[in-house]
């Protein structure tokens, strides 16, 4: 068993992995969360800037369609009407119409014969098509502030042109990137890049979108740095840290409890030895043939000081789980050694103690079992041991030897339970075996003496093939007994015959009643 030392920190290695599992948990989930909604927010920004070029891109070319039917005119013709659309529509830097590549008329310069190149301080894009838009970082007019040019160009003939200015788009970039730290550049026809405000000190991007319009060759760039995802962290953080502690100590808490109970029922066991609240009843077997006691079955009880009792399968159950049945048998052997220091019984009296599979597994089994036989010598009774079918099923080798071992000193072996256990029957055939204690489930299932308990019968028929006494256990009617009497069984245990008893009623018992065949 583990030293205290090593439960407690056994214990505090679960406790703090249970307090730190949600915040863990948290933070993790609240980075994600940070992550997903810089990105949501990048979504959010590209879609409205988008949606704005294009609206804006929609009243260029709307601009550029109005401008045909001065198809053919002399400037001097159209002049004052391009000045006036220019001012009218919004968004507008100049508007004009082209001749054979030049710009013969704008409403910002009136007659003009320079060449786009002039206009737009850049060359145009070679293979451009006939409808073809760019930004470009600065005009003629306005040599250091953006515009985007729209054209429908026409090689060799009228063609029209809209410059809008790029203020508009800058402000808007800047509009509705006021509450983050990402800069924004949008771009048309691949020309030049328009920046949102550039924030002070440069901060390392951690996310980047790219969006472009489906409707026009415009391309949205957002970039967003860690302090962004930073910020977003800390707010998610600061919501959900609280609950994340409560969970915790919640936790902490539950499970503490759960581990305090399970030690204490455990130093509860230990402390019921001590304190001596556990005891022994006899449960007297009857020999058919003979018509007399054979011999007895220790029973434990739990009294506690309160005057309750515990049922004995409960905390058998609770020692063989919490590692305690090996300390409680022993001292069931004690017990039953110092009472059995008053007894008079007949010299083959048969005991029978029910032993748990991790007992018969421990390496003191034969050692324990040895000195309980020494203990109760002065009787010549025979001491059975009822084992359950689950502690043949490992180690079997280790187990044979053992009760091999032991039967040769006059131990005997009862199979307990038999047929609840869910085992292959070729156990049987491996372990020496003396009896075969047929569970109570099986007998319950008699209904009258001549009818078949098909399941009890092949049970019985087995044990007489395997040459196994047969204990029929739990017989409480004489239908009960008379059945299993008619098939050959030879033991019976039940309320019928006797209920468990202290030993000093035991002694009693077995000169009054011990002594006569029942019925
Ligand atoms: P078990 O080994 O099958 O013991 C027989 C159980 O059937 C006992 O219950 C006994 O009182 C009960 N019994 C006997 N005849 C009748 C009957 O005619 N009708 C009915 N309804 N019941 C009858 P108990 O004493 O409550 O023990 C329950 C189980 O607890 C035992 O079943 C055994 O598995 C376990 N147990 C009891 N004492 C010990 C012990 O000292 N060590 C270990 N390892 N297990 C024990
Ligand atoms: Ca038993
Ligand atoms: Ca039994």
């Amino acid at each position: 068993m583990d030293s205290p030392k090593k439960k407690r920190a056994r214990k505090i290695t679960i406790l703090a992995t249970a307090g730190l599992l949600p915040l863990i948990l948290c933070v993790i989930f609240t980075w994600v969360d940070a992550r997903h909604s810089v990105q949501r927010q990048q979504e959010a920004t590209a879609d409205m800037l988008l949606a704005h070029a294009e609206t804006i891109s929609d009243q260029a070319w709307n601009m550029i369609d109005q401008l045909r039917r001065f198809s053919g005119k002399q400037c001097d013709d159209v002049n004052e009407d391009l000045r006036q659309y220019a001012a009218l529509y919004p968004y507008f830097r100049a508007v004009g119409v082209m001749q054979d590549g030049l710009v013969t008329c704008s409403s910002a310069f009136g007659s003009s014969h320079s060449d786009i190149k002039t206009m737009l301080l850049r060359p145009p894009p070679e293979n451009r098509k006939a409808w073809w838009m760019l930004s470009v970082a600065g005009t003629r007019a306005v040599k250091d502030r953006p515009a985007v040019i729209f054209v429908r160009d026409t090689p060799s003939q009228f063609s029209t042109f809209a410059l809008i200015d790029g203020q508009y788009l800058l402000d808007f970039m800047n509009a509705i990137d006021r509450n983050q730290d990402s800069s924004i550049t949008l771009q048309f026809g691949g020309g030049a890049i328009l920046y949102s405000d550039i924030k002070d000190g440069a901060v390392p991007a951690a996310l980047m979108l790219n969006k472009t319009s489906s409707r026009y060759p415009v391309t949205v760039h957002v970039t967003s740095p860690a302090s962004d995802v930073m910020r977003n962290w800390r707010h998610g953080l600061l919501t959900f840290v609280p609950v994340a502690l409560i969970l915790s100590l919640l936790l902490v808490a539950v499970i503490n409890n759960w581990l305090e109970r399970k030690l204490s029922i455990r130093d509860r066991l230990r402390r019921a030895i001590v304190r001596r609240e556990f005891s022994v009843q006899y449960q007297p077997v009857y020999h058919i043939a003979t018509g007399q006691a054979s011999g007895v079955e220790a029973l434990m009880r739990w009294h506690l000081p309160d005057g309750n009792q515990i049922r004995p399968d409960l905390f058998i159950a609770a020692a063989e789980a919490e590692g305690m049945i090996v300390p409680l048998t022993r001292h069931l052997m004690q017990l039953i050694a110092e009472e059995a220091k008053s007894w008079s019984v007949p010299p083959d009296f048969h005991l029978a103690i029910n032993v748990a599979a991790e007992h018969v597994q421990h390496e003191d089994f034969v050692s324990d079992i040895r000195q309980f036989a020494a203990a109760m010598a002065t009787h010549q009774s025979r001491i059975t041991l009822e084992l359950t079918e689950r502690s043949l099923l490992s180690d079997g080798e280790d187990v044979v030897q053992k009760l091999q071992l032991l039967r040769s000193e006059g131990i005997r072996i009862a199979i307990d339970d038999f047929g609840t256990g869910h085992c292959s029957l070729s156990y049987l055939q491996t372990f020496p075996l003396d009896y075969l204690k047929i569970d109570r489930g099986f007998i319950n299932a008699i209904e009258s003496v001549e009818g078949e308990t098909p399941v009890l019968d092949a049970i019985i028929m087995l044990s007489h093939k395997l040459k196994l006494k047969v204990v029929a256990e739990g017989i409480e009617t004489p239908l009960q007994l008379q059945y299993v009497k008619d098939r050959g069984v030879v033991f019976i245990q039940g309320y019928l015959y006797a209920r468990p008893m202290e030993s000093s009623v035991l002694m009693e018992w077995l000169q009054q009643q011990g002594q006569h065949p029942l019925g």
